[in-house]
């Protein structure tokens, strides 16, 4: 694996491979990196001939300057998993490479009601700063496909908008790979690593509660479910966001489920200062 921190000479390397017909893939990450990040890797490396990763963890997307200051970093152990996962390219850029002028003055997309809702009305200006960073970043990269997570459901569709306002979408095809979870079922994330011992254990009710809501839902009113999700994160110490059953195409919030309407229950939720979010698909 070759690391590479300059956008120039990042492009310059993979503009000789696409002249060689290569296909080039691309896993965007905040490091502190888990399996969930590594089966990203997995399905890049089965349909690309060039493996990239990039480790970048991106000032304007924290809301809350405590989670930015307080985000894990563990770059040495990422390089060996990375090269483990056979991963070709690691981009490393610095905050400066990224954004040459300051972050001040960057662009502001449309993204409509996808930023009013769930994890857009609770980090407010968060998916401006995760589009910040991925327009960049598929300039700079401009692969043949891209690699996201279903635990960031509501990103994955912000991407996906992003990449059609930015023109993109004849050019780079996205794939959605599934949440890998611990054994006890909690997403794998780079923030459990904050969780006390006492905490992560309690951290597992997050998963438990989105699976209660799954099995137990019936057509009609979603209220009494939800409220009875949210009592489990309540009495297992968690303090919620939000918990959520939306239209899985359109995360337009499901009052009433006919019981055919493809839908998702989403959740985000405090363990003291570790902020956790996850979903679960019901009927697709
Ligand atoms: P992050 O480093 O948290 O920005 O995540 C980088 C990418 O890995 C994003 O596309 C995430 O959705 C994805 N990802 C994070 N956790 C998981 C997981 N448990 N399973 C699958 N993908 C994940």
């Amino acid at each position: 694996m070759i690391i590479i921190k300059k956008p120039k000479e990042l492009q310059d390397f993979l503009e000789s491979n696409r002249n060689e017909g290569k296909r080039i893939g691309f896993a965007p990450t905040m490091g502190a990196l888990h399996a969930g990040h590594l089966s990203l890797v997995n399905e890049n490396k089965k349909q690309n001939d060039v493996v990239v990763c990039s480790i970048f963890v991106n000032p304007t997307q924290f809301n809350d300057p405590e989670d930015f200051r307080k985000y894990p970093v563990t770059i040495e152990k990422d390089i060996l998993l990375l090269e483990d996962a056979g991963c070709d390219v690691l981009f490393l850029p610095s905050v400066q490479d990224i954004y040459p002028s300051g972050t001040n003055d960057l662009n502001h997309y449309e993204l409509g009601f996808l930023e009013t809702v769930l994890e857009g009305k609770f980090r407010p200006g968060h998916f401006q700063g995760v589009c910040q960073i991925m327009h960049r970043l598929l300039e700079i990269v401009l692969p043949d496909n891209l690699y996201l997570g279903q635990k960031d459901y509501q990103q994955c569709m912000v991407i996906k908008r992003l990449i059609k306002l930015i023109g993109l979408d004849d050019k780079v095809k996205v794939t959605v790979c599934p949440t890998l979870r611990e054994k006890d079922g909690l997403a794998m994330s780079s923030r459990n690593a904050r969780l006390l011992p006492a905490e992560r254990i309690k951290a597992t009710t997050l998963f438990a509660s989105l699976r209660y809501i799954k099995e137990n839902l019936n057509p009609g009113t979603t209220k009494k479910i939800k409220d009875a999700g949210k009592q489990m994160l309540l009495q297992n110490g968690f303090r919620t966001d939000y918990i959520e059953i939306a239209d899985a195409n359109t995360l337009q919030l499901v009052e009433n489920w006919n019981g055919k309407q493809k839908i998702v229950v989403l959740a985000a939720a405090f363990i003291n200062n570790v902020r956790l979010i996850d979903n679960l698909q019901v009927n697709t």
